[in-house]
């Protein structure tokens, strides 16, 4: 049996879990403007859990969650990955098989099990468009009502299926930055239990599952997990994982994560060198990963200095390229803010030992952004009536 608490990850305060407490009241006192969230609250377990389910080891009962199937997605050896890169142990996650087609369905799920455990009827969020589309699909699914805030250029697909679903959808005029603070206002407010990423501690928890999978499906940790990095709560979820697996003693350390950012949205990586979080108008093609203040950053910053982990960044172009090379090599369409994982691991692969194991995390479909797909290949310019027209 396991109990669980949360604890604050600036001042490892403790406090009990609840559906109002969101950050720790005495960090969040100090919140500055423009600055990742102070304060974000962790869920700490204690005693030992009946078994290795993932479901296991979440602080929230199984018959709450809803019946939709999140997670158990499979980890494969593309045949000729392997061949090209000469690493025996590479894998692949495909989190974009998920049901609403993103990672963003670990940590729904577990909000949307925590809000039946709570009684509460509807979930506000701001998203770049994967959070809002998963918290619209998985909410529909446990008959919740969702109040979803996107900025007015998310990709029309992230819009569309998060209508399909039934989400309440309101644009905002400027960025994900933008709807993240009127997202926060209307559950303050309006009520109704904020989902945002990082603000609510059950998204952190819920990205921990990867972890257990991962270590399920192996049969240990890896050497090496490649992971894109926007607001760094997936990045927090996978250590979180690894953490709480360490503390039961299944594993003898923390693997070494490596945090991808787009070079136009580098945040985290600027703050490894830096220390602080200056503010950058994000700009890249990986949308799902375009952020200006990561909200987990202070936690991104913390458990990549404390484990060892690296951040490093790549282009736009690196990240298109790395999208058709999965596409084309392994049948894996994945959408550019997954495929930056998978370029990160291209760019890091010359300083990493070729028996290493190392998973390659991929987070959405590819088809929930066709306009950026579209800029790396070449459509027929025009329709034929007959095979002679075929050069
Ligand atoms: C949200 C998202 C990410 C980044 O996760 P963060 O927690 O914001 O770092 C990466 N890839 C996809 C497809 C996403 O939807």
């Amino acid at each position: 049996m396991l109990t669980f608490n949360y604890k604050c990850s600036l001042c490892d305060t403790r406090y009990e879990i609840s559906p109002e407490l969101m950050l720790c009241p005495d960090c969040e006192a100090s919140q500055e403007i423009g600055q990742p969230l102070n304060g974000v609250l962790e869920v700490e377990l204690n005693g030992n859990p009946d078994s290795n389910d993932p479901l296991d080891l979440l602080p929230v009962e199984r018959k709450y969650f809803p019946d939709i199937p999140v997670g158990n997605t499979p980890l494969w050896s593309p045949e000729r990955l392997l061949g090209k890169h000469g690493f025996p142990e590479l894998f692949l996650k495909d989190d974009g098989l998920n049901p609403t087609g993103s990672f963003k369905d670990r940590a729904s799920f577990l909000v949307a099990a925590f809000a039946r455990k709570h009684d509460i009827n509807e979930v506000v969020v701001a998203s770049t468009g994967n959070a809002g589309s998963s918290m619209a699909g998985v909410g529909a699914a446990a008959g919740l009502k969702v109040k979803l805030f996107l900025p007015k250029t998310a990709p029309p697909a992230k819009m569309i299926q998060s209508l399909q679903y039934g989400a309440d959808l309101v644009l905002a005029e400027k960025n994900y930055d933008h709807a993240f603070s009127l997202s926060l206002q209307y559950s303050k407010i309006r009520g109704g239990m904020n989902r945002n990423t990082a603000y609510n501690p059950m998204t952190i928890e819920g990205k921990k599952t990867v972890s257990i999978e991962i270590f399920n499906q192996l049969g240990k940790a890896p050497d090496h997990v490649f992971v894109s990095a926007g607001d760094g709560v997936i990045l927090s979820g996978l250590y979180k994982g690894f953490r709480d697996l360490h503390q039961l003693k299944q594993i003898p350390g923390i693997p070494v994560i490596h945090a991808i950012q787009a070079s136009g949205s580098n945040a985290i990586c600027r703050a490894m060198d830096s220390g602080v979080y200056d503010l950058q108008n994000a700009q890249t093609v990986a949308d799902s990963i375009s952020v200006d203040t990561p909200s987990n950053g202070l936690l991104a910053v913390k458990n990549l200095k404390a484990y060892g982990g690296h951040c490093l960044t790549v282009t736009d172009e690196e990240i298109l390229s790395a999208q058709k090379e999965l596409s084309s090599d392994c049948g894996l369409f994945a959408e550019p803010a997954a495929a930056t994982a998978y370029a990160g691991f291209l760019k890091q692969k010359p300083f990493l030992e070729s028996s290493a194991s190392c998973v390659v995390l991929l987070t959405g479909n590819g088809l929930k952004d066709i306009n950026s797909a579209s800029k790396n290949v070449v459509t027929p310019d025009k329709a034929i009536n007959s095979l002679d027209e075929l050069t």
